[in-house]
């Protein structure tokens, strides 16, 4: 499972059809995180990234991928807390001083982000601004008084994970329109279009 959502979500996330990967995985490897998929890239495959379209690194994408994925199964399978709002804001209230308006499907989006980047970063100033979903796809504006290149790679990371994640569940999603309303969900929580 977890090796199937990262080739399905990863594959969509740097733009590359299933078919025609630039990555394969090598292995899962546990640590106290959670199980964490190792990939490599296919000698010959990758691309160069196109600057105008695309200024995300496939690799920084992909990591953040795997860390989101080992948070996700961590306990065997995904749980997902009723109270995981409250537990940020009252585990890291610095960082999160209110809780997100997002669905639950992206808590471990949110969660191993966090994680992450608390755990890398000397600074202690990071704030949330914003953190949203905004057409079909989270939008996460940290403010720190000083600027972080990290920071803001990862969560442009997170807010393209975003797109192919599903917001009710988390497995891999696309964005469905229904009434000039976009969201990022599943063929499980896709809403079947009126006719
Ligand atoms: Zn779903």
């Amino acid at each position: 499972m977890i090796v199937d959502e990262f080739y399905r979500i990863g594959a969509d996330a740097i733009h590359e059809h299933d078919f025609n990967r630039s990555f394969t995985v090598t292995s899962v490897v546990p640590s106290w995180s959670g199980p964490v998929v190792q990939w490599r890239p296919i000698k010959g495959k990758r691309l160069a990234p196109d600057p105008e379209f695309d200024h995300l690194r496939p690799a920084a994408v992909l990591d953040a991928l795997a860390r989101t994925l080992a948070h996700r199964w961590a306990s065997g399978r995904p749980l997902c807390p009723l109270d995981w709002k409250q537990r940020l804001t009252s585990g890291m209230p610095q960082l999160f001083p209110f809780e997100p308006e997002v669905g639950n499907g992206w808590i471990w989006l949110i969660a191993s982000a966090a994680n992450h980047l608390s755990a890398v970063n000397t600074c202690n100033d990071m704030r949330t601004h914003d953190l949203k979903d905004k057409y079909g796809t989270l939008r996460w504006d940290i403010a720190s008084v000083e600027f972080h290149q990290e920071v803001e790679e990862y969560t442009s990371c997170v807010d393209r994970l975003s797109g192919y994640i599903c917001e009710d569940c988390g497995a891999p999603g696309a964005i469905q329109s229904l009434r000039g309303w976009d969201r990022c969900v599943c063929s499980r929580h896709a809403v079947p279009s009126i006719r």
